[in-house]
């Protein structure tokens, strides 16, 4: 449903400000709104009065047709009757009600579900896609346990993280490189510092930050070992490199970046190396040779469940006799190794000059092309059409074109994006973003400004 225009009071300053609501979440018309929702991107509005930004409080509907959800929401803060609540959530849900042909009018339609809180929606919509409470309070201890970690004085840190040690994580670990890296990037120097030290002693003191430590060393001196072997590669060098791996953790990365080479051929020329040793040599061979053959087979393993999955997905839009609804349906999976996929049939299908398989196919591919660009939401298909221009000057011509959607959520979206490029700002991208954010914003303030 497209948003509506209104006037808001801000809730910092109290000026009346225009604003866009959106107030039906139909993710099965729009599926970019449940990540706009997810995100707190829906309904963001900043006062260019006071600068306060924030999720505007507003009636939602909430209606995923896949999942069979139907959920309301009304804000306590609005204090609206019983009977005002009921008015405004009837009619929200008769936009929803009008939207479905009378044969997808199911029973649940007809039981919304009221959810008490914003929170509470966001819960029951991932709970929805099958991530539980438990795990999202997981989460959230994760991220408490994080910030305790970077707030600790540093002469109290290490206590701390010997006495977490048994919560200290993976995701934790990333959670707090993920800090450091979006610090980093960011004007305050003091905190950028704090968060570095912070991670440097979990990597330094935990027990998991010593394992993923040891593991990206091995990782990068396995790299190092295979670029030198890269020069002038033969199977007798391998066999040699991977037999004098001086741990078995080094023996698991040279598997996970070289598996391909590590064939039947290799192991068997490694196996014959190993039979005229004796002892512990022999021993030590074996291990070796067992840790790569179980690190290879792991990674075949998961690359061929990967691409039957892909296959898969590519026969039943192939054999689907509604060609629509069986790309809307797969849209999700359709990944790059999906495209790859297609491609490599193509090509089979060229090779072998069967016209069917190859029209089917360019046809397949078109839709679906057609279909991931209208799945963007209008805001991000702008952001991209701006990003295509060839310099500022065409984005900002562009931008004058266009004016109906240099909204409020475009400007959001613009802004979003920025911040998402914030860590990185060396790169031309986070430049430009930047650039066509200012222009962005002087134009929609303009328009304001003029009333237009
Ligand atoms: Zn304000």
């Amino acid at each position: 449903m497209p948003p509506i225009q209104t006037t808001i009071k801000c809730p910092s300053c109290g000026t009346p400000q225009p604003a866009l609501l959106e107030q039906v979440i139909d993710v099965g018309r729009d599926p970019g709104s449940k990540t706009r929702l997810l995100q707190g991107r829906l309904n963001f509005f900043q006062c260019p009065g006071c600068g306060f930004q924030g999720m505007l409080a507003s009636p939602l509907v909430y209606h995923d047709p896949l999942k069979e959800l139907l959920l309301t929401f009304v804000p306590p803060e609005l204090r609206l009757s019983p009977i005002e609540q009921e008015k405004i959530l009837g009619g929200l849900t008769q936009q929803v009600l009008n939207a479905l042909p009378p044969e997808q009018r199911k029973g649940y339609l007809l039981r919304p579900q009221a959810v008490l809180t914003a929170q509470g929606l966001m819960e029951r919509v991932l709970e929805a896609d099958g991530i539980t409470k438990e795990m999202l309070e997981e989460q959230r201890a994760k991220s408490k346990l994080v910030r305790d970690l970077v707030d600790a004085e540093p002469d109290a840190r290490p206590a701390l993280i010997q006495e977490q040690d048994g919560r200290i994580d993976s995701d934790v670990l990333a959670l707090i490189g993920a800090i450091a890296r979006s610090a980093a990037g960011k004007e305050d120097k003091a905190f950028a510092e704090k968060v570095l030290k912070a991670r440097d002693d979990v990597y330094r003191l935990s027990t998991a930050g010593k394992r993923a430590q040891t593991q990206k060393e091995e990782m990068d001196a396995a790299a190092r070992d295979l670029e030198v072997l890269g020069r002038e590669f033969n199977l007798d060098a391998l066999v040699k490199l991977v037999s004098s791996a001086p741990s078995l953790d080094r023996v698991t990365a040279l598997a996970a970046l070289a598996w391909q080479v590590m064939d039947y051929a290799f192991f068997q020329r490694f196996t014959e190396t190993l039979e005229k040793t004796v002892g512990s040599e022999r021993e030590r061979l074996t291990a070796i040779r067992d840790r790569a053959l179980e690190e290879v087979q792991r990674v075949q393993q998961a690359m061929q469940s990967e691409m039957n999955l892909t296959a898969g997905v590519l026969q039943s839009i192939l054999q689907a006799p509604d060609l629509d609804a069986a790309i809307e349906e797969h849209l999700p999976e359709c990944s790059d190794l999906f495209f790859a996929v297609l491609e490599a049939n193509l090509e089979s299908a060229r090779r072998n000059k069967q016209e069917n398989a190859i029209q089917r196919l360019e046809e397949v591919k078109a839709k679906l092309l057609a279909a991931l660009e209208n799945s963007l939401p209008p805001e991000l298909r702008f952001v991209r059409d701006l990003l295509g221009a060839e310099n500022d000057e065409q984005a900002q011509k562009l931008l004058a074109e266009r004016p109906a959607e240099v909204t409020d959520n475009f400007v959001a979206a613009l802004r979003a994006t920025v911040k998402d490029l914030e860590p990185t700002p060396q790169e031309p991208l986070a430049a430009r973003m930047k650039r066509l954010l200012d222009l962005a914003e002087k134009q929609l303030a303009m328009a304001k400004f003029t009333g237009k």
